[in-house]
């Protein structure tokens, strides 16, 4: 969801970084033939990932939900030279096609894609990281976060995606909603997580940025 005005939200995109021609193709291709199309974050947020993470310089990212690849590549483009993204979806069927673009992208030996439930997956991966994306179920986010923030180098940046979740967080709650709810929990975590600073930005659909100190 957009938050603001389409004519505001069409000139910020005018005036914002073009979008790479293999994530343009990859953008259409998943928008025919892949299902729920909208889940891919897009020409906008994804130069915002691709900017952070430039400015980050990132020598390990963990992504937690790659879809069809779009973001992973986004922020694949601030990873230093000898730097990995480790990238996790639970959907088999979306395998060869984030495959087929992380091979055409120059950053096919930086990528490494783990098919299976983030939840599993992330203790098994020995390794600390500089950036994390958080974008998989969102009932699952406050795990991950437990999971990941005694991985996290100092100084290290996560990212977390939809945490505003189509407003539904201004809303009243509707109890079986289990991603709002998950949501909710979530970013009253982050706001109050000693070890971090958080700010939530207006994003899309909103995207928090956290800082470890
Ligand atoms: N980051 C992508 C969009 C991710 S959509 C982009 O911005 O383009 C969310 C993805 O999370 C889906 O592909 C879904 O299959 C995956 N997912 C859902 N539950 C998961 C789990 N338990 N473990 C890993 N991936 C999961
Ligand atoms: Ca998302």
């Amino acid at each position: 969801m957009h938050f603001l005005p389409e004519a505001i939200d069409d000139y910020i995109v005018e005036h914002s970084a073009k979008e790479p021609e293999l994530l343009a193709k990859l953008n259409r291709e998943t928008n025919q033939k892949v299902l729920q199309p909208r889940m891919l974050s897009g020409h906008y947020q994804g130069r915002v990932l691709s900017l952070l993470s430039k400015m980050k310089s990132p020598k390990s990212i963990l992504e937690i939900g790659t879809y069809t690849g779009y973001s992973a590549l986004c922020l694949a483009e601030g990873l230093v030279e000898d730097g990995l993204l480790h990238t996790i979806d639970i959907n088999e069927e979306l395998v060869d096609f984030q495959k087929k673009y992380f091979e055409a992208s120059v950053y096919k030996e930086q990528i490494k894609q783990y098919l299976g439930d983030a939840l599993e997956i992330i203790p098994t991966i020995g390794e600390k990281f500089d950036l994390v994306f958080i974008d998989a179920d969102k009932p699952n986010y406050p795990a991950y976060y437990e999971m990941i923030i005694g991985k996290m180098n100092k100084g290290g940046v996560i990212l977390s995606d939809n945490v505003l979740w189509s407003g539904k967080v201004i809303e009243t709650l509707n109890e079986e909603d289990e991603s709002t709810k998950m949501l909710l929990k979530y970013n009253e975590l982050l706001a109050n997580d000693e070890r971090l600073e958080t700010v939530i930005l207006p994003i899309r659909d909103g995207l928090t940025l956290s800082r470890v100190k």
